[in-house]
């Protein structure tokens, strides 16, 4: 039976690359990829034709589906307006409405692209590390917070940090269930030694790790994760942290490959449901223009078929394909390099279809 996909392709360059991204899973239908895709309006796009950056038709789409494919979402023309129309809340929306709360985000350094990293190549060619990052909970949502006035009359800002056992023990054991498909290395991130929560943290993960005896646990700091993640990344296999820090180091180990039109992502809820998305964002800059990376898309997509759709042997396909072309020299401007084939959007897409189906007819 088909699986069914709700395609939001979003604002800027998110169009152009889901629709290259549909075409390579397309590709694989008559080899028994049975896929149907539904594309609904999200973001400013969304905004544009209902007033709404999450309308009601896409978010009923989205529940009949089994996984999102999504693209990015923003641009400056709707920077002015009020906070709840704005496009980024189409996707926070989602995230909440699925419980999306584990965000996975792998930080892979193909060899051919080692270069491309302000580290040396050395520290970083063939790095293959997870973030795992909570996504629902934390500082980002504790309950007090606000601006007032202190007793001296001073303006006073306040956030709370909040974790209950229950939100640690779910991206924990996701964390260890990662973990054992990889090479079965969890390092839990937090600042024990200073904040109570995180205390609560490691107590949890460490109770947790009984389950899980297969799994090699370490505990770090967070500033030391931030100095180590520069200084020597691949003595990681799956980092597991909180929102706040996990939102910080995601972006550190994003920037040790050097190229965001690389990188994909999943979020995903206790029932394997997920949305998949390109880290990057809309690049109003280049939109339109047929320049954009369609690989963190297409990566993206070979995330959905490995957490969402049970479809392992599909998913290594793609990933396959993508450092195929890479290593046959095939670039986008984003990641040009002398004595290379410079390509454009779909030539790109169009250059992973040709890998896929070599590759098949081996
Ligand atoms: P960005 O990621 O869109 O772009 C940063 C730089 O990277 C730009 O120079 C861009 O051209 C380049 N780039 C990004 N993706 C690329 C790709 N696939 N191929 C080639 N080059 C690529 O970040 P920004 O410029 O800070 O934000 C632009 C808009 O995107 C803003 O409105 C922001 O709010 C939004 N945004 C959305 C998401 C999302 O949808 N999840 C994430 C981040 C930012």
């Amino acid at each position: 039976m088909s699986k069914k996909i709700a395609v939001l392709p979003g604002d800027g360059i998110g169009p152009e690359i889901t629709e290259q991204c549909v075409r390579v899973l397309e590709s694989l239908r008559p080899e028994g990829l049975a896929l149907d895709f539904e594309i609904a309006a999200v973001g400013g796009a969304a905004y544009d034709e209902a007033k709404d950056p999450l309308p009601q038709a896409t978010l009923s789409l989205c529940e009949a589906a089994d996984a999102i494919l999504f693209g990015s979402v923003g641009g400056p023309q709707y920077d002015s307006l009020p906070r709840p129309m704005r496009p980024e809340q189409g996707l926070l929306r989602l995230r909440k409405h699925f419980d999306l709360f584990a965000n996975l985000r792998p930080a892979t350094v193909f060899p051919e692209l080692a270069h491309a990293s302000t580290l040396k190549p050395e520290i970083v060619a063939g790095l293959d590390l997870l973030i795992l990052r909570e996504l629902t909970s934390d500082i980002y949502f504790g309950q007090p917070r606000g601006i007032h006035r202190n007793a001296q009359g001073l303006r006073e800002g306040f956030d709370t940090m909040r974790y209950n056992e229950a939100e640690i023990s779910r991206i924990a054991h996701v964390g260890f269930q990662t973990a054992l498909k990889r090479k079965r290395r969890l390092c839990s991130v937090d600042k024990a030694n200073v904040l109570e929560t995180t205390q609560l943290w490691r107590d949890v993960v460490s109770e947790i790790a009984r389950d899980y005896p297969d799994v090699e646990l370490s505990h770090m700091y967070v500033d030391n994760a931030a100095m180590q993640l520069v200084r020597q990344p691949k003595q990681f296999d799956v980092i597991v942290t909180g929102n706040m820090f996990g939102d910080i180091l995601s972006d550190e180990a994003s920037m040790l490959t050097g190229s965001i039109g690389m990188l994909p992502s999943a979020s995903l809820n206790d029932k394997q449901f997920g949305l998949y998305e390109p880290i990057h964002g809309s690049a109003p800059d280049i939109a339109g223009k047929g320049l954009a990376n369609p690989l963190a898309s297409i990566l993206s997509a070979a995330m959905m078929l490995r957490y969402s759709l049970d479809e392992a042997a599909f998913a290594d396909r793609l990933e396959a394909a993508v450092r195929k072309v890479l290593a046959g020299g095939c670039r986008t401007a984003d990641i040009e390099e002398p004595g290379c084939k410079r390509l454009g959007t779909a030539a790109m897409a169009e250059a992973v279809i040709a890998a896929l189906h070599e590759a098949s007819s081996r």
